[in-house]
């Protein structure tokens, strides 16, 4: 039996184990073709129904309506800051960003090379710890469109609820909780992903996108950056990352399997739940970085009262298995990403150690 980590990376993250050991048993023959599914062509029948099923398994998944598409690009999330405003946004115009962790003001950036972004709201000056309420945005209706980050990795906050922003395009970065939970795909206009957190390897990043955005998309930019050249393709202009949309539509099949999103979302609120009572009843020797309404189910960050005991933690979870406890370099900390395939074995694990941490350290 192989020993499987106890896994809290935050992206590339744990896979579900029966995906991997599927994809291990149809490695050197996929399906009696006598090769690889990433020896095959990506233009062969075998290769095109695996990539057909990954579409079709996402659009049933997360309720897709009929009016949009889901295209797989490479580039991960980073290169959607980019694409989606060389795309949707003129030098004359102006595009709302709201800001709330470093991803946002990544997205923020490459913005401002092709038009006038500004910012909604932000919750820079609380250090990132929420989400602004609806009453805070301040946007325009003529603006192109209106970006946010559905899910904060790094700062671990994420929206419950989505604004309605009339009939502006409304952007979403979902990288770290697409197919977390059910989502109203319709109150936006497009949604981004990287794969690398809840589904499947990195290296293929999708797109949820309406189809009347394809068509009013600027059409002077290169050909690879054109959301029409993948939509007119099915995401198979150039040869796509055939062996992570393998992966992805593995994982899709996994999610169906234990029942769907409704049963993930559930299985997800009761992992968040074991980390964030270890934190809430520790009596302040662990402190969550969130605010309370705006924690996050998957990124759950918080801190310990001084460096030297932070590191005596992460030290000493490290020597009991649990990797990638470290907050991102940036900020610090601790972090726990319980993303979907994390068991919830996992997280009792991790949240009585933290409980026996406390025990001797306090
Ligand atoms: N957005 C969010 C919310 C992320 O967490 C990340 C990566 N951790 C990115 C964007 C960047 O994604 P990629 O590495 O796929 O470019």
């Amino acid at each position: 039996l192989v020993q499987r980590a106890y896994n809290f990376n935050a992206g590339p993250s744990a896979l579900p184990l029966a995906v991997l050991e599927k994809a291990q048993q149809e490695l050197i023959d996929f399906r009696g073709t006598g090769m690889s599914i990433m020896e095959l062509s990506h233009r062969s029948a075998a290769y095109e129904e695996v990539h057909n099923q990954a579409i079709a398994l996402l659009k049933e998944l997360l309720s897709i309506p009929e009016d949009y598409e889901v295209l797989f690009l490479q580039g991960g999330a980073s290169l959607q800051f980019s694409m989606i405003p060389m795309n949707f946004l003129t030098p004359e115009q102006k595009a709302g960003y709201i800001m709330t962790g470093s991803w946002s003001e990544k997205a923020f950036s490459e913005a401002k090379l092709f038009g006038n972004p500004y910012h909604v709201a932000s919750t820079k000056d609380s250090q990132y710890r929420g989400i602004p309420q609806f009453d805070e945005l301040q946007y325009n209706a003529t603006d192109a469109y209106v970006h946010l980050t559905s899910n904060n990795t790094i700062y671990g906050t994420q929206w419950k609820e989505f604004p309605q922003i009339g009939d502006i395009p409304l952007i979403a970065d979902m990288s770290s909780d697409i197919l977390s939970k059910p989502i109203d795909v319709s109150k936006f206009a497009l949604i981004y992903a990287g794969a690398q957190k809840n589904l499947g390897p990195s290296g293929v990043t999708v797109v949820i996108i309406r189809k009347d955005m394809i068509e009013k998309a600027n059409s002077s930019i290169p050909t690879m950056f054109k959301y029409s050249t993948h939509s007119k393709n099915n995401s198979l202009y150039n040869t796509p990352p055939t062996f992570g949309i393998y992966m992805l539509g593995e994982v899709l099949n996994w999610v169906k399997g234990i029942g769907g999103i409704y049963e993930i979302s559930k299985r997800n609120e009761e992992k968040a739940k074991l980390i964030y009572n270890a934190i809430d009843q520790s009596h302040g020797f662990y402190s969550g970085h969130a605010e309370l309404g705006s924690r996050s189910l998957m990124n759950i960050t918080f801190r310990l009262k001084d460096e030297e005991l932070e590191k005596k933690f992460l030290e000493e979870a490290k020597n009991e298995g649990f990797i990638g406890v470290n907050g991102h370099r940036s900020v610090g900390g601790c972090r726990a990403s319980t993303y979907n395939a994390v068991p919830y074995e996992t997280c009792k694990a991790f949240s009585d150690f933290m409980l026996q941490f406390q025990n001797k350290n306090e």
